[in-house]
């Protein structure tokens, strides 16, 4: 992940949690936040919590630590730190798209995080799509029953999500030079969200 591929997206005006990327042994001045999440990053590192590269829930005062232990742990894979904001639990879905040789862009969505592997339970769509095509896209997954209230789960507001589906087609379209986006998971609220990690493929 590369500063670029932030900007990229909040340039986009897709909501991404405060960051900043520092070098191993860089010296920084961190943003305040009430909790931060810590990740080592690197060409190696492509899942990072499976390389146990991903640190969340850290107080202001123990960033610099984890810092060290995942430099540790990691070596040289680790070629620099994100550190973000750490955000709200809520409902975490994926977005991604991938050039397909033979018919074009195609968009994907459905539940994010674990479920993804889990239950396989996503819809596609050629791009562009319409904000129509995009709700059938979450109504087609489970996604849609737990972005109602599901068991205690607060209300995400599907057009706001719908919205965000529409735009990861357009990035597509504007950015010829991208190959793949992945943005998992992004983390619904009721009425925002944010997208707490992303991936570029160029
Ligand atoms: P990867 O997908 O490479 O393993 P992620 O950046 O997606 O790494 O982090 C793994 C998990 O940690 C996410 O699915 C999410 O549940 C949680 N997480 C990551 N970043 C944040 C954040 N800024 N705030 C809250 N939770 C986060
Ligand atoms: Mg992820």
């Amino acid at each position: 992940m590369l500063k670029s591929d932030l900007e990229l997206f909040s340039k986009n005006g897709i909501k991404i949690p405060n960051y900043l990327i520092v070098k191993p042994n860089e010296k920084f001045k961190l943003f305040n936040a009430k909790k931060y999440v810590v990740k080592a990053l690197g060409k190696k590192l492509i899942h990072k919590s499976d390389m146990g590269a991903v640190k969340v829930n850290v107080d202001k005062e123990n960033v610099e630590i984890e810092m060290r232990k995942l430099r540790n742990r990691l070596g040289k894979n680790v070629e620099s730190f994100l550190i973000q904001e750490m955000a709200d639990k809520g409902t975490e879905v994926i977005i991604g798209a991938k050039r397909d040789n033979q018919f074009g862009d195609v968009v994907l969505f459905g539940l994010g995080g674990i479920h993804v592997e889990l239950y396989k339970d996503v819809s596609l769509r050629l791009c562009p799509i319409t904000l129509n095509d995009a709700y059938e896209m979450i109504d087609e997954t489970k996604a849609a029953v737990i972005m109602k209230g599901f068991r205690g789960s607060v209300h995400n507001d599907k057009k706001m999500v719908a919205l965000l589906i529409t735009k990861v087609c357009q990035i597509m379209n504007k950015n010829p030079d991208i190959k793949e986006i992945d943005l998992n998971p992004v983390i619904l609220y009721s009425k925002s969200y944010s997208a707490v990690d992303v991936r570029v493929i160029r």
